[in-house]
């Protein structure tokens, strides 16, 4: 594995903490431990920082290959951004962007933005909104193996639901 290192924070006896992983998980930890004067080695298996999280800026559109928003669910959130010095660049959601759009059928098709409205939207099949109808009815599994978020929806709601729902 291609392993790129970074080593921050003031040496103590030459020892640092070791964070595998420079996604945000392993940046936050290491702007933590930083601040607090605890030295640190970061490893990151790629050729950049950030994890899924990756940005592209092309003319004046700015398009996101993974997360492309936050909610401040918590003051740790919040603080971050502000101990970060984050707080200028925060861009919040128009509310001209309400409404939001998946690609399906090679066209973006607007997506629902209520439940009644799941039920009306043109987005999923007359198929998925029985299969969302009928969830609640069916039994639990008693099978104690592992199963993937995929899996689950799968076995409770069906293969549309899991590609235009469940993994945007
Ligand atoms: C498409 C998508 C959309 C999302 N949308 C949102 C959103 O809108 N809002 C939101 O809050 N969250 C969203 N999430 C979730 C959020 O992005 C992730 O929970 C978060 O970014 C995960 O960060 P992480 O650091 O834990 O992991 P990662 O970002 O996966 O980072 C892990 C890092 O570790 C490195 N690594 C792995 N193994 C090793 C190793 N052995 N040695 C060295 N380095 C290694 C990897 O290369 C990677 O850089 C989304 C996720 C995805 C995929």
């Amino acid at each position: 594995m291609d392993n790129h290192s970074t080593q921050a924070g003031t040496a103590t006896a030459g020892r640092s903490v070791a964070i595998v992983g420079a996604g945000i998980t392993g940046l936050t930890a290491a702007f933590r431990l930083h601040q607090a004067g605890i030295p640190i080695t970061i490893y990151e298996a790629s050729h950049r920082v950030g994890g899924v999280i990756q940005s592209l800026r092309q003319g004046s559109y700015l398009a996101e290959f993974g997360p492309n928003s936050l909610l401040e669910t918590s003051t740790r959130i919040t603080d971050l951004l502000r101990d970060a010095g984050l707080e200028p660049r925060l861009l919040h959601s128009d509310p001209a962007a309400e409404n939001r759009y998946l690609v399906r059928w090679r066209r973006p098709v607007r997506m629902p933005t209520s439940p009644p409205g799941f039920f009306t939207c043109e987005l999923f099949s007359w198929r998925a909104k029985l299969a969302l109808l009928r969830e609640p009815f069916l039994p639990r599994r008693t099978d104690p193996a592992e199963e993937s978020v995929a899996d689950f929806v799968l076995r409770r709601l069906n293969r549309e639901f899991l590609d235009y729902a469940i993994n945007p």
